[in-house]
């Protein structure tokens, strides 16, 4: 079967500018500089390990995440039943970092990395997409849009962490707003395909042109299916409670089931779980200083070290998403193999100049005041 129009490309542009110190090449290494050099640190025989799926530890990753969240949403009801309100609206923050941590593993099988056999990563993936309401395939058409055309016109991404930093109260104001639902409908949006099939993002390409059919015809199936699916569990509660109120047979539960999924999986869904998506965004490639390279365009934040990197790790970073830089490097990587692939790449000097941050320092750069933007963009 052909590829054309379904591969993330690797992105392979060398850093451009003298704005940012090129990775040198050391004694041995490769010629050339930053991307471009970075892509020739590894050889074949060292890529082909990391770009090897492993079926175990990807369901690991999804049983720890879906554990956690049967965890939470227990404790929730439990707590519910005992008044215990500090104790729910815990398990409500935890339930909707845990449904972040989902999301980050629809990406992964967006990307083919969840499972080696195609069409079971894509029945996972469309599965766990469609419990939080977004389509795996139509995220899958615009992310490869992301890949192919970082911080270039036809990135559906640049409107949501580009031209960052804005100044604290831009940001906290954004975050705000996310926090109490107001802008879910604009992330129900993106994930279906909103701004890569309704948007021109001002370009005169048609960003989907290089798209193949069969992703697109794939991932108008998949919305159908999402729609039905999350319309059809709340439906079918309601029909089940009003049945048993009319003929006074036992089926309230199915009442108090509706309403415990409305507080402990929808309220989280477009609520919490929506600030920490745009900050995580934002981390990945905000406020960066120089956009001709995925080594400088990209971020990698340390979620290891100290405290601070490692409270990132859990409200904001879930199966080292953190790599981000490495993931544009090689898409072809799957999560659990980023770790090694970043110790690979720093061993041998590729990640000179790169932007590998704390998470202290990350947020430090992307809440600046807005006219740091301006000093760093001249700098
Ligand atoms: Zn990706
Ligand atoms: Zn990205």
């Amino acid at each position: 079967m052909s590829n054309a129009g379904a591969e993330f490309r690797d992105d392979a542009r060398p850093i451009a500018t003298p704005a940012t110190p090129a990775a040198p090449a050391a004694p041995g290494g490769p010629a050339g500089s930053g991307n471009a050099a970075a892509r020739k640190w590894l050889s074949s025989e060292q890529l082909a390990p990391l770009t090897t799926l492993s079926t175990g530890k990807a369901l690991a990753s999804l049983g720890l995440t879906i554990g956690l969240l049967a965890a939470l949403i227990a404790t929730g009801i439990w707590a519910w039943g005992q008044g215990a309100w500090l104790i729910v609206a815990l398990c409500i923050i935890g339930i909707g970092i845990q449904q972040h941590a989902i999301f980050i593993l629809n990406h992964e099988a967006a990307h083919q990395r969840l499972l080696p056999h195609r069409k079971l990563n894509d029945a996972l993936g469309s599965l766990i997409g469609m419990s939080g309401g977004v389509s795996m395939h139509t995220y899958r058409v615009t992310h490869r849009l992301h890949h192919n055309h970082l911080y270039g016109k036809q990135d559906p991404d640049t409107a949501i962490h580009g031209g960052y930093p804005r100044g604290r109260k831009y940001l906290v104001k954004k975050l705000l707003q996310d926090l109490i639902g107001l802008n879910a409908w604009k992330t129900y949006a993106y994930f279906f395909g909103a701004p890569a099939i309704n948007d021109d993002t001002g370009s005169a390409i048609n960003p989907l042109n290089d798209t193949s059919p069969d992703l697109r015809r794939a991932a108008r199936a998949d919305r159908v299916r999402v729609v039905v699916f999350q319309i059809g569990v709340p439906t079918t509660l309601f029909l089940i409670a009003t049945y048993a109120y009319f003929t006074r047979t036992e089926g309230l539960f199915a009442l108090k089931l509706l309403g415990f999924y409305a507080l402990f999986w929808l309220l989280p869904l477009v609520t919490v779980l929506q600030p920490i998506l745009r900050l995580r965004a934002i981390c990945e490639h905000g406020a960066v200083t120089d956009l001709s390279s995925p080594l400088t365009a990209a971020r990698c934040v340390r979620t290891w070290g100290s405290v601070g990197n490692w409270i990132g790790r859990a409200v904001l970073f879930p199966h080292h998403v953190n790599h981000h830089l490495e993931h544009h490097l090689y898409p072809a990587v799957p999560h659990y193999h980023l770790p090694k692939l970043h110790a690979l790449l720093l061993a041998k000097g590729a990640l000179q100049g790169a932007q590998v941050r704390d998470v202290v320092e990350t947020l430090r750069d992307i809440f600046a005041p807005r006219r740091q933007a301006k000093l760093l963009s001249a700098a």
